[in-house]
């Protein structure tokens, strides 16, 4: 069985499973050990099922998991070289589980090949990955300050898009952040508005994408119909079914079938 499972998506944690024929892979580890435990054994996982964990970058809400993971795991953990050195500056313990590349480098995991991208953030060495295998293709971009033309290239024609849809414009610029924080954001090393996801969206559904999840969205900026709707407005016509991952897991995986549900929101 191949789904996707979101089981953190924000400003505070970040972590997915893909499960694509016999391999399953997560993408990042902004959650507790105990967090990602509890949501594996809903869907009746443990870490022992797991082969590796991609890390996009080296940003506490995609790796506060790690310190832990790595004292308690063996598993590979593939990070480019900058969000390596980042991440051991901190916690030198996690030299024996990191397997290091260049953002832009091909690599396989199992049954899984693995396409890094390098994105636009303030990060050492961000990339967002293009995972086919087992019959799937999975594209997952977030935490970048704009959709790369070669990003977008390089996951047009998968069947199922991850898409930052991090904020709305207008609720950015007249909420509660300090403006630094609001330049950061909307910069060009800082995250996708959900204008720029419906941009991207628009493309990929044409270009054949069967399921598109919208992902790190802000508590602050933005909100799940707000997201939605942006998107869902440029998808009419199409038949690409629009998940918003939640802020914490995912009642359950979306399963990559033909037939699945539209609009969904989990939470
Ligand atoms: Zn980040
Ligand atoms: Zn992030």
């Amino acid at each position: 069985m191949s789904f996707y499972y979101s089981i953190a998506s924000g400003s505070s944690g970040n972590c997915a499973l893909w499960q694509a024929g016999d391999t399953a892979v997560l993408i990042d580890l902004g959650v507790s050990v105990r967090a990602l435990n509890q949501a594996l054994r809903r869907i009746d996982m443990q870490v022992e099922d797991l082969s590796a964990v991609l890390l996009t970058h080296e940003h506490v809400d995609h790796t506060k998991g790690l310190a832990t993971f790595t004292k308690k795991y063996d598993l590979p953990v593939y990070a480019t070289f900058g969000t390596a050195a980042a991440i051991l500056q901190k916690l030198p313990q996690a030299q024996k589980n990191l397997r290091t590349f260049a953002g832009g480098e091909r690599f396989t995991v199992d049954d899984l090949q693995i396409q890094s991208m390098p994105v636009s953030h303030d990060a050492a060495e961000p990339v967002a990955y293009r995972i086919d295998g087992g019959g799937h293709q999975l594209g997952y971009v977030t935490d970048t300050g704009f959709l790369p033309e070669q990003v977008q290239k390089q996951v047009s024609g998968c069947d199922t898009i991850v898409l930052e849809s991090n904020h709305d414009v207008d609720m950015l610029r007249t909420g509660p952040y300090p403006m630094y924080l609001k330049q950061r954001i909307r910069g060009k090393y800082g995250h996708l508005s959900n204008e720029d996801c419906a941009r991207g969206a628009q493309e990929l559904a044409k270009a054949g994408a069967k399921r598109l999840v919208l992902a790190h969205l802000s508590d602050k900026n933005n909100n799940p119909l707000t997201a939605l709707r942006c998107t869902q407005r440029v998808l009419d016509g199409s038949d690409c079914e629009l998940y918003v991952a939640p802020r914490s897991a995912m009642e359950e995986p979306i399963p990559l079938t033909e037939e699945g549900r539209q609009c969904s929101m989990f939470d």
